[in-house]
């Protein structure tokens, strides 16, 4: 009998984790392991937004795949995945179809633009490697053309759709891009104006209320002007209309109002909420004993609020390992050694830009450079469990 094919399509957070365990656990006769990803590289998703403003370059934020992975024992394909077939056990790639016996969906996550006309055309999204190199691009033209065309104030207006997790890193790094530019391409700092629009009543709707004070105010000095509790109803090639009916005039709308499951999920005809499917214990798919689902394609319900957990590489991360476990488990047949999901939240900072940080871990609240240092140890962690000290070595920021 042919060893049992599994197959991971996305080589995101909980892909490649899912691919780096399960080549460490198994042995090269008891499966073929094959990953399949768009790109030849894998991103550090949780680092986009500082390529979007320019404060680091994309290289950083990236990692060819084939240095991650044992090629004698993962198999990886370049390709697109455009459907997947569950009855006939296959994924259908632009360029050729894969069977499976076991499927690891880590597809990642889509922006979520509940419909607000215009967002889809006119507004940027900090997605991936291309989408944030083109925001960064964008910015620098409009710097480079205000100088032949002063009358065009919005060249120099920016705004951020959306005060979630990505919305506040992003301002934090563009707030601290900003004076350079202005002095680069000989721009008063007065004309540039940097606005944060978000539907709810404070920033980070939901996170400690201490930590978001200290976070408005440290953006607020860097420039950042709020508008809240006011939605941005529609988004035109001109700019912005907020809900109140008033017009922001930008030629640089980015939008971070949240994020969906990847479409393709919801296609296969896997039952899903916003292309998030709620697996059970095991991770697996309502009805698809050999289909398992990782990271943002993924929904779990936190029972102590009874609410899902948001979407992040650190859940994806902890599904990554454990459904190679739980794979390697049934696979050799013992299937008395599954463990049940559990997600450990360790914590959440988030970036304000150089050096300012807000988190809490554990039970600790961390603000300004203790923070800020707690993020680069996070992101150097990760590249460890990726890579080991070569990749920190390598692509690290200290
Ligand atoms: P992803 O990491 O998004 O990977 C999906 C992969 O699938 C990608 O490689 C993509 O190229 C590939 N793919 C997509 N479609 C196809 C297709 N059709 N065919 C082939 N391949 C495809 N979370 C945290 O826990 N901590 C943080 O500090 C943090 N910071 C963040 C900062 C930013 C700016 C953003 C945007 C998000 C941040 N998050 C953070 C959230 C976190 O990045 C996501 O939850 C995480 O990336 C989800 O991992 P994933 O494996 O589901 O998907
Ligand atoms: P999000 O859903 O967390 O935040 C979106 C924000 O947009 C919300 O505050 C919402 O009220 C607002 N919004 C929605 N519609 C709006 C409208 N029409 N007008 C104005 N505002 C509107 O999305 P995100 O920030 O992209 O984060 C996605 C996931 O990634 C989350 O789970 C987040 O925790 C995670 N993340 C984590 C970190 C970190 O830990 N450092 C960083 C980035 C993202």
């Amino acid at each position: 009998m042919s060893a049992p094919k599994i197959l991971i399509i996305g080589a995101g957070y909980g892909g490649v984790v899912s691919a780096l365990n399960l080549q460490k656990t198994l042995h090269y006769n008891e499966a073929q392991i094959t990953l399949v990803n768009n790109n030849d590289y894998h991103y550090i998703t949780t680092e986009l937004h500082q390529p979007a403003a320019g404060t680091m370059h994309h290289d950083r934020a990236r990692v060819n795949i084939k240095e991650l992975i044992d090629s004698k024992k993962v198999h990886f394909i370049k390709d697109t995945v455009v459907e997947i077939k569950t009855e006939e056990q296959k994924v259908v790639l632009q360029n050729e179809e894969v069977e499976y016996d076991y499927l690891i969906v880590g597809l990642g996550s889509e922006p979520e633009t509940f419909g607000i006309k215009g967002l889809k055309e006119y507004a940027f999204g900090i997605r991936n490697i291309n989408s944030v190199r083109h925001i960064k691009q964008h910015i620098e033209y409009h710097f480079a053309k205000f100088r032949n065309e002063p009358e065009r104030t919005d060249y120099l207006t920016f705004v951020v759709g959306g005060a979630g997790f990505t919305g506040i890193e992003f301002l934090g790094e563009l707030a601290d891009r900003i004076p350079k530019l202005c002095k680069e391409y000989d721009v008063d700092p007065k004309l540039v104006k940097l606005y944060n629009v978000e539907a709810s009543p404070t920033v980070l709707p939901g996170f400690d209320p201490e930590l978001v004070n200290y976070a408005v105010d440290i953006l607020e000095k860097k420039g950042v002007e709020f508008k809240l509790n006011v939605p941005i109803q529609e988004c035109t090639e001109d700019g912005v209309i907020l809900g109140t009916g008033e017009e922001i005039k930008s030629a640089t709308v980015v939008w971070t109002g949240g994020v969906r499951g990847n479409s393709l999920v919801e296609a296969a005809g896997i039952e899903a909420m916003r292309g998030r499917v709620k697996v059970d214990e095991y991770l697996k798919a309502p009805g698809h004993e050999n289909i398992f689902i990782v990271g943002d394609c993924a929904l779990i319900i936190n029972e102590e609020i009874n609410r899902p957990y948001p979407p992040t590489a650190q859940i994806a991360m902890q599904q990554g390992a454990n459904v190679a476990y739980n794979l390697a488990a049934m696979i050799r047949n013992q299937p008395r050694l599954m463990r049940a999901f559990k997600p450990e939240i360790k914590g959440t900072v988030a970036s304000l830009g150089n050096g300012e940080a807000i988190g809490v871990v554990g039970n600790m609240k961390l603000t300004g450079p203790i923070a800020a240092l707690m993020k680069k140890v996070i992101d150097l962690r990760y590249l460890f469990i990726i890579g080991g000290i070569p990749l920190v070595l390598r692509k690290g920021r200290f």
